[in-house]
């Protein structure tokens, strides 16, 4: 079994692709940890992804398809795995699909977290830190007290520049899963919506259902 798990940051993407990954015995397989280890391990790899990652930017789609497929291509991949921050261009999707069918596999579904924009800029914009002692509080999971009030120091509470919702929007923008890329697994009937705006126990009840139907569906 082959899934890949698609949605902007602030959707708790991640957390989702490890307990899932658990649940069915896939291995979770993240490009983005794959390009923190190579920096982390210095190799020439590590080197070029890093200047991107600085920056923000997308590793290009050579450095990063090969990285994935020396990846999938070890023992411990092949028995399924959960695809988590790849692919992220329809160039990426397409080299995937050829990799996998020259295995004899497929990617089975493509499932798609959506949580409208309002809410995500809520969720990632919603930390605020005390600038006098360095406690961080979160609006919607760790309030403070007093609003905009550090509880240990009564200090005025301020949000760090990348935090504010116009950056985070604009962040938001650049990390959107592009259009063309999801219309190309629609339009091949493997596209999941998921509702991500649900609690985290919830969202993962949704993508065991619709992990369950897509293949069941394919082994009919
Ligand atoms: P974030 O930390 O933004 O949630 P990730 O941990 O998934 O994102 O990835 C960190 C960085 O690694 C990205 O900002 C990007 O530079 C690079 N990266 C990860 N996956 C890909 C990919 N599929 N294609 C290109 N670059 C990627
Ligand atoms: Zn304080």
């Amino acid at each position: 079994m082959n899934l890949i798990l698609l949605g902007p940051p602030g959707t708790g993407k991640g957390t989702q692709a490890r307990l899932i990954a658990d649940r069915l015995g896939a291995l979770h397989v993240a490009t983005g940890d794959l390009f923190r280890n190579a920096v982390k391990q210095g190799s020439e790899l590590g080197a070029r992804a890093k200047e991107y990652m600085d920056r923000g930017e997308l590793v290009p789609d050579d450095v990063t398809i090969d990285m994935l497929f020396d990846r999938i291509d070890q023992p411990d991949a092949q028995s399924g795995v959960i695809f988590d921050g790849f692919p992220r261009t329809l160039q990426q999707a397409e080299a995937l699909d050829k990799a996998l069918a020259g295995k004899g596999k497929a990617v089975d579904a493509a499932l798609h977290i959506t949580v409208p924009d309002d809410e995500i800029v809520r969720r990632l914009s919603g930390r605020w830190l005390c600038p006098d002692c360095g406690a961080i509080y979160q609006e919607q999971t760790q309030p403070p007290i007093k609003a905009q009030l550090c509880d240990d120091c009564g200090n005025e509470l301020q949000q760090r520049d990348d935090d504010r919702p116009a950056v985070v929007r604009a962040r938001l923008e650049k990390q959107r899963p592009p259009t063309e890329m999801l219309d190309y697994y629609r339009g091949q009937n493997r596209l999941v919506d998921i509702d991500g705006a649900q609690a985290p126990d919830d969202v993962t009840r949704d993508l065991l259902a619709e992990i369950e139907r897509a293949t069941t569906r394919i082994s009919n």
